[in-house]
C-alpha cells in the first residue's frame, strides 16, 4: 500500500504564524497519505493552531513542546544563534516511537512551517527505503544546495553555500527518512548541543551512513522545496491599542 508520509513541522507563535500555517496546510491537502505532526513550541496548545488544523481537512497530530528558557531566541538575537525546532522534532520523533503502527510503511520529513513544498517533493521520497535526499533552493546564501552525485548514481560530495565539510551537508529540507529506521534506532534525535548547522548530521549519523542515501528529483537535479524565509512585517498597529474584534485575526 502506499506509504504514509509523516511531515514533522515545529511552529511558535508569531504575526506570520497564521499566513504560513494556511499556506502550506493546503499544499499538504493535495498529498494522498498524509499525516502532519504540528509541534508548537507553547507551554499549551494555542487556539490558533487547534483552530486551523480542526478546519484544515488534513489528517494531524496536535502536539507542543516548550523550548527550554536558556535556548530560546530572544528579540534582538539573530537567527543562527541558537537552534531552533529542536525540543519540538524531538516530540515528534517520541510520539511516532509511540504510536506508529512499525508494520504500516511510512516516511517521516522534517516540514519547517515558512518553507515552499512542490507537490512533486512528496511523491519522490515516498519510496524512500532509508533516507532520500534531493536539492534545497534559497539555502545557505545560494540559489540551491545538493548532493553532487559520483558516477554510479550516489551521494560523493555536497554542493553548497556553507560549510560542505559537515557529515551531511543538507538542509532539514533536504531529505527524509524511513520511518522503520527511526523505530530501529530509538537514540537517533535532534540535540541542543550540536554544533550551528549540525542538526541534520547529528540526526542523519545515527540512522544512515553516506553511501547508503538515495537521491531523488532526477538525480538531484531538480528544486522541489525552497528555504524561503519570510520576512517579518514591521507592525505599528499594537502601539498603546488593541486591534479590536472587527477582524478575527486569530
Ligand atoms: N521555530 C520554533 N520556535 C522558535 C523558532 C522557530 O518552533 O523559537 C520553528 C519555526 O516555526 C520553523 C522551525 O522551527 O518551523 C525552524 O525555524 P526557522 O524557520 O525560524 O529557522 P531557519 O529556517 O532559519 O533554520
Ligand atoms: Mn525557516
Amino acid at each position: 500500500s502506499l506509504p504514509t508520509i509523516y511531515a514533522i513541522t515545529p511552529t511558535h507563535t508569531r504575526p506570520l504564524q497564521k499566513a504560513e500555517l494556511t499556506r502550506i496546510s493546503q499544499t499538504f491537502l493535495l498529498v494522498p497519505n498524509f499525516h502532519w505532526i504540528i509541534v508548537e513550541d507553547s507551554e499549551t496548545k494555542t487556539p490558533l493552531v487547534t483552530n486551523l488544523l480542526a478546519q484544515s481537512g488534513l489528517m494531524y497530530t496536535h502536539l507542543n513542546a516548550e523550548t527550554p528558557k536558556e535556548w530560546k531566541l530572544l528579540l534582538d538575537d539573530p537567527q543562527w544563534k541558537k537552534p531552533r525546532g529542536v525540543k519540538q522534532r524531538n516530540a515528534a520523533l517520541q510520539w511516532l516511537r509511540n504510536h506508529a503502527d512499525p508494520r504500516k510503511p511510512a516516511v517521516v520529513f522534517f516540514a519547517d512551517d515558512d518553507n515552499t513544498y512542490s507537490l512533486e517533493l512528496f511523491e519522490e521520497m515516498r519510496t524512500t527505503k532509508k533516507v532520500s535526499v534531493w536539492p534545497v533552493g534559497l539555502v545557505g546564501s545560494v540559489r540551491f544546495e545538493r548532493p553532487i552525485l559520483d558516477e554510479h548514481g550516489k551521494v560523493a560530495n555536497w554542493s553548497t553555500g556553507w560549510r560542505p565539510e559537515r557529515p551531511f551537508a543538507i538542509d532539514m529540507a533536504g531529505f527524509a527518512i524511513n520511518l522503520k529506521l527511526l523505530l530501529d534506532n530509538p537514540q537517533a534525535e535532534f540535540s541542543f548541543d550540536a554544533p550551528r548547522g549540525y542538526q541534520e548530521s547529528t540526526i542523519l549519523a545515527a540512522v544512515v551512513t553516506k553511501d547508503e542515501l538515495e537521491p531523488k528529483a532526477s538525480k538531484c537535479t531538480k528544486v522541489y522545496v525552497w528555504h524561503t524565509r519570510t520576512e517579518n512585517p514591521k507592525l505599528n498597529d499594537l502601539k498603546g491599542k488593541v486591534p479590536g474584534m472587527i477582524v478575527d485575526w486569530t
